[in-house]
């Protein structure tokens, strides 16, 4: 069901500048290096299908997931051959379903292999391992190099129903401006890999670590924010790419008025007229995503900035506007109309939060429109 098509309210992706990104970071792969574009949580917000298609045109080889069903979906969407990683914890049970979809799944524990070792065994299925390590992202993964070569040993005692594939970590602090808990990390991952055979992937990387910590090594980079244009590390490091944003974010007045001084707008009567002034409703509010704590950021109305006055409701919000303006006029939420811009993360700034949630909190009911 496409639920936001009849609607003033949209996002624009420009899939030219998500190609553009992937191209960038393709630039800068080592020998042997490739790309597997990080496409969970709806491509954060921007579509997965049509996202994970460009990327794949611009050269990425791979795709990681958070969750089965995404990488399903890809499956089903003509995804045949990729490597597609989900990422996250997957039950045990659903072992058989991710070896029959050829999904490659992260692995924490041994206790997960050998729950799913008879299963698959009476599947005759084998499952694709990406075994996890917890170098001090504090999240999924083996600490310590005793369970892990268990869980290796383990694995190649089935060969029938595993393939060591993958040898991951992740960073916690990649976009940081001070490298040592980075540096501390990935000494971490050379002590636990040591000596092990490694399998056909090594990855580290996540965009961070692929801008800013080129020699982190691995032959794959999960490459997610970059891709879609924005800085990991919001505004604490200066991107070394030229890339572009691909998400923009416009409504339009449906509804312009003119309140008298002592009027008042929005749940709760938060905001009072102190004079008359022109009113105008747009059609967005915090089930698209656009959070209620928006109150009183400041939007671009045919291009000039005007506030969020009263609270934003759940499907729509009130601005204040210069003058009279008519129905249909342009609202920009996140992109330039003229010579201003409201970036994604203005918005998450204002929000006290990260860029990420931004885009990935754009619900199913605004309608994705792309762009080449
Ligand atoms: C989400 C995620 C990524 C992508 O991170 P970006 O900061 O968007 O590049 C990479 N690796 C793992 C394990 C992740 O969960």
């Amino acid at each position: 069901m496409v639920v936001g098509r009849h609607r003033n309210t949209k996002a624009i992706i420009n899939l030219g500048a998500i190609a553009e990104n992937v191209n960038l970071e393709r630039k800068q792969l080592a020998q042997g290096q490739e790309i597997f574009a990080v496409v969970k949580a709806n491509a954060y917000g921007h579509g997965l299908l049509p996202v994970a298609k460009t990327a794949r045109k611009a050269g990425a080889t791979g795709f990681c997931v958070a969750v089965i069903d995404e990488g399903i979906a890809l499956r089903q969407a003509g995804f045949v051959n990729e490597t597609i990683l989900v990422l996250g914890v997957s039950p045990s049970s659903e072992a058989v379903y991710l070896a029959k979809n050829n999904l490659s799944t992260a692995v924490s524990t041994i206790d997960f292999l050998q729950a799913a070792q008879p299963q698959l065994s009476q599947a005759g299925l084998k499952l694709r391992v990406h075994i996890s390590l917890d170098t001090g992202m504090g999240r999924i993964g083996f600490k310590e190099s005793q369970t892990l070569r268990k869980a290796v040993d383990y694995m190649h005692e089935y060969p029938e129903q595993f393939e060591f594939e993958g040898i991951f970590t992740h960073f916690a602090q990649a976009d940081s401006a001070d490298s040592s808990y980075y540096q501390q990390q990935l000494a971490k991952f050379k002590k636990l890999t040591e000596g092990l055979t490694l399998p056909r992937y090594v990855h580290v990387a996540n965009s961070a670590a692929a801008l800013w910590h080129k020699a982190c090594g691995g032959n794959v980079i999960r490459y997610g924010i970059t891709m879609y244009g924005l800085n990991p590390s919001g505004n604490e490091l200066e991107v070394p790419l030229p890339i572009k944003p691909a998400l923009s974010l416009y409504s339009e007045l449906v509804h312009v008025k003119k309140i008298a001084a002592g009027e008042s707008v929005g749940y709760g009567s938060t905001y009072t007229a102190k004079k008359s002034e022109w009113i105008g409703t747009v059609p967005i509010g915090y089930a698209d995503g656009w959070l209620r704590r928006m109150q009183g950021f400041k939007l671009l109305v045919a291009g000039k900035y005007c506030e969020t006055v009263g609270r934003v409701c759940m499907d729509q919000l009130m601005v204040r506007l210069p003058s009279q303006l008519p129905i249909g006029t342009k609202v920009t939420l996140i992109g330039k109309d003229g010579e201003n811009e409201i970036t994604a993360q203005d918005v998450a700034n204002y929000a006290q939060t990260i860029h990420y949630e931004i885009t990935c909190c754009l619900s199913e009911r605004i309608l994705r429109k792309y762009q080449d």
